[in-house]
């Protein structure tokens, strides 16, 4: 394997014999976007395999197109929109793309995502938001009600950016409060087909969201603010066919992240972020003891092992564009920049890898903690 043994990231996508015989159907119809044959369906597959009754599932090209289509839809151009400073550039960037203005607020130290009680604060001290977007960092699909009581006390509407998070079909249900959420279909992320996104739209918004993932056409014609985010029909049969495999994936991908969770859990090198083993687990993310050196990941790196910080560098230090951001708080933020390490989670029979991949970051973690105690 070029240079690592243990990557970050293996994306496993299906083989292209199990989806390219979908694609007759688009060439059958000569439908190839726009709302071709696969795309109707998968949109109805993802609706039943994912969402609440009141909602509709809206495939795109992207998580970030989704995000900036959905903003254009609740027609944000010049209002404020408060985010986390801890998370992706992509949140930020898909704010900017829709004209709004970035508001960054700190994170809770414990969750990793967006203090409900900053936000809180800010509003009751007569700031002003029109669209809180929550992040679902790495994907775990938290209890949201914190954040849910604050965008419905101050009737500000809350987008959830839940890029990595969807998970074992039928087992979790999205938009469970009215809010909008927004999903990744990277190939980087578990539910994988390269580039690719979902958006859970309520059902009264749909329409609008739609029309901002095309161009913002009305029925006229004319045009409200919108982007092109419209899925293609080859992207759709991948989906499809993700559909059918993604279960066996996380399982597999679980009991990966459950050998982290006993090993951090005995060691006490750092805390694992999350240790709810039902959430479908991209990476593992770890908030070490002592801060993460480079010397720790280059260390790694000489055994075999990639490790990666994540989100890094947060936004607020990371944004070198000429908007100017509002920082309302951000120094959990910076300090999980410090210590926050992230490990690679397999979609491979643990047993087969493990003693391996633990035998040789058990020795780095080892004696990094005594040079740093
Ligand atoms: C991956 C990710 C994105 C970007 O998703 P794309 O589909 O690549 O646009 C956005 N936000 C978060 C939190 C992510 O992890």
């Amino acid at each position: 394997m070029a240079g690592y043994d243990f990557p970050f990231l293996i994306p496993t996508l299906p083989a292209i014999q199990e989806w390219a015989p979908l694609l007759e159907a688009s060439y059958a119809a000569r439908h190839y976007s726009n709302g071709g044959p696969l795309s109707l369906e998968f949109n109805q597959k993802l609706k039943r395999a994912y969402l609440e009754d009141d909602y509709q599932a809206i495939a795109v090209t992207s998580n970030t197109l989704g995000l900036q289509a959905v903003m254009h839809a609740l027609d944000l151009r010049g209002k404020r929109v408060g985010l986390p400073d801890f998370t992706f550039a992509a949140t930020l960037q898909a704010v900017l793309a829709a004209g709004a203005l970035p508001v960054i607020f700190d994170v809770d130290s414990d969750t990793t995502e967006l203090d409900a009680q900053g936000v809180d604060d800010y509003l009751n001290d007569g700031g002003k938001l029109d669209v809180i977007i929550h992040v679902r960092c790495f994907g775990f699909a938290r209890d949201l009600s914190p954040i849910r009581d604050v965008s419905s006390r101050h009737g500000v509407p809350l987008i959830v950016d839940a890029a990595a998070a969807l998970g074992v079909p039928g087992e979790r249900t999205f938009g469970m409060s009215g809010e909008i959420e927004v999903f990744s279909l990277h190939a980087t992320k578990v539910f994988a087909v390269g580039e690719g996104g979902m958006i859970a739209a309520p059902k009264q918004l749909h329409d609008r969201i739609k029309a901002g993932t095309n161009f913002g056409f009305q029925e006229d014609r004319r045009f409200l603010d919108g982007t092109n985010a419209k899925i293609d029909e080859f992207r759709c049969a991948i989906g499809l066919t993700m559909l059918e495999k993604v279960e066996g994936i996380i399982h597999r991908r679980r009991a990966h992240a459950a050998k982290y969770i006993s090993y951090f859990n005995e060691t006490g090198f750092g805390r694992p972020v999350c240790s709810d083993l039902q959430n479908s687990w991209s990476m593992f993310p770890v908030i070490m003891n002592e801060p993460v050196e480079d010397q720790l990941i280059r260390d790694l790196y000489s055994v075999g092992v990639e490790t990666r910080r994540y989100y890094f560098p947060c936004l607020s230090i990371g944004y070198l564009g000429s908007q100017s951001l509002e920082i309302s708080a951000n120094a959990r933020a910076i300090e999980l920049n410090r210590r926050m390490l992230c490990f690679p989670v397999y979609d491979r029979p643990v047993d087969e890898f493990w003693n391996e991949l633990h035998d040789r970051f058990h020795g780095v973690l080892t004696r990094n903690s005594r040079v740093a105690t």
